[in-house]
């Protein structure tokens, strides 16, 4: 493989505005991966991405192995879900997702006679001898199947299924794979003992995902406070035409605008997407579940978690079964420390507070954080400064001050010619806000309200 022909990097590694909160990665950033013993049930639910929710596949009090198929892909925009344990199939029940929503979910009561197929599943992941050679076997058709039939989402968290992101579409070519290993998220470190521990499948899922929607660049975008990952990827990357860019430490780094402006200095348009610039952007954890599946033909079941913050008693990461409760990993870390406030499922910034622990991880949750009194912003709301931070902060150029204004006196019409929907909901702004305005609440607010008024036609 050469790399002659690669053009060199256009963009300078930063973007304008956004903010630089205190990392917090110390919590867990040098606990290595544990595997996450199966527990005695998991409650595996049916919806773990965007789209239409997966039809049940077996039948209740039959066996499943773990990495059975589960539940089926309905419709264009879904993704199967396999069995993360092998067990039971319990009768179909609900579960709580990290957004409060109750959804559809099969049970699985652990099988003990069965083997655990965690340890097994992360010796393949972080298995020192992936071949990069072994991409170019596969057809752009094979590894396509393959990701389908694995049920591979985003595990960014948007959870759009993976297929259908690098699926060619001769109207909008790929040009340039961008592999998000940004983390830029206080606190989560999930991504980066991946990078760390698991560099050769982030090379290998990267050439495969590139050879399936026919990109003829991939860079591995990460931020320059992960040197070890940086180092990791490099080794992995040698002799191929995977390029690791090193981009600043700063918030919201791995949103997709902020990242394609930091590498290739592209601006996607108001309301467009990255195929508007010829981009496709995944995550670094799914790339390597990309080469487990094409690989080992090993469907998305595991993932990574960093359960951590000041309120956990031991944080760690663990390699986690889908479909086990927030409660079951945070026992696994020793428990919540008495004087713990706030449980969020994600990090600090985009993360959904949850009200209990008794809610379940999907293929889209990278970590479980918990707060204390001191680590939780305190200090009421007062009236606007008029101080401008919030404009100086918002890494989209809004002026949140005037989109909440406008939410606030229900002018939704003002609202929406403020681009309340261009709002990536990052928080920066209401960070930066010294009169500790809730400017993410009203924004959310407002959005639901403008869309209720003319609801988005089909897309995604
Ligand atoms: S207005 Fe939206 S995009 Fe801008 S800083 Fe606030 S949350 Fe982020
Ligand atoms: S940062 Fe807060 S106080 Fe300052 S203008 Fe924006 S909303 Fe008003």
């Amino acid at each position: 493989m050469s790399t002659t022909l690669i053009p060199p990097p256009e963009g300078k590694g930063r973007f304008s505005r956004g903010i630089h909160p205190p990392d917090n990665k110390h919590w867990s950033g040098q606990k290595r991966v544990s595997v996450l013993e199966d527990p005695e049930e998991v409650q595996v639910p049916l919806l773990q991405h965007i789209g239409a929710v997966a039809v049940l596949h077996v039948r209740p009090n039959s066996q499943i192995d773990a990495g059975g198929l589960l539940a089926e892909a309905e419709g264009m925009v879904s993704a199967p879900i396999h069995a993360s344990i092998a067990g039971k199939v319990g009768r179909p029940s609900k579960t709580t997702l990290p957004n409060s929503r109750r959804v559809d979910a099969v049970k699985i009561s652990r099988n003990p006679e069965a083997p655990s197929r965690g340890h097994e599943l992360w010796s393949k992941l972080s298995a020192s001898l992936w071949n990069p050679e072994a991409a170019v076997s596969f057809s752009s058709g094979e590894i396509l199947d393959r990701i389908r039939a694995a049920g591979i989402v985003g595990m960014g968290g948007a959870t759009f299924p993976t297929y259908v992101k690098l699926k060619p579409n001769p109207a909008k070519p790929v040009k340039r794979l961008l592999v998000n290993g940004c983390e830029c998220e206080p606190y989560l470190t999930a991504d980066a003992r991946l990078m760390e521990e698991a560099a050769g499948a982030v090379v290998v899922g990267a050439l495969c995902a590139a050879r399936a929607c026919g990109a003829y660049r991939i860079d591995v975008a990460v931020e320059d406070n992960k040197p070890e990952a940086i180092a990791a990827l490099k080794a992995a990357a040698e002799n191929t035409w995977v390029r690791i860019r090193k981009v600043e430490t700063k918030y919201p780094m791995g949103g997709e605008k902020q990242m394609i402006r930091a590498v290739y200095d592209r601006v996607i348009p108001d309301g467009g997407l990255p195929l508007d610039v010829g981009v496709a952007v995944i995550n670094v954890s799914t790339a390597a579940a990309i080469a487990m599946a094409v690989i080992h033909q090993e469907p998305l079941t595991p993932r990574i978690v960093s359960v951590t913050g000041p309120g956990i008693v031991e944080p760690r990461n663990l390699f986690t079964p889908v479909g086990s409760s927030f409660a079951h990993l945070v026992a696994a870390c020793g428990g919540l420390k008495p004087e713990t406030r706030r449980i969020i499922s994600g990090g600090p910034m985009m993360g959904y507070t949850v009200p209990s622990l008794d809610v379940t991880v999907t293929k889209g949750v990278s970590g479980i954080l918990a707060l204390t009194e001191t680590s939780v912003p305190q200090g009421g709301e007062t009236a606007c400064l008029r101080c401008g931070r919030c404009t100086d902060a918002c890494p989209l150029n809004l002026v949140p001050a005037r989109i909440v204004q406008s939410t606030r006196h229900r002018r939704f019409d003002l609202a929406k010619r403020n681009h309340i929907l261009t709002c990536m909901e990052c928080g920066c702004c209401a960070y930066a806000c010294p009169a500790g305005i809730p400017l993410v609440q009203w924004i959310r607010a407002g959005k639901a309200e403008v869309r209720k008024a003319a609801p988005p036609k089909g897309g995604q």
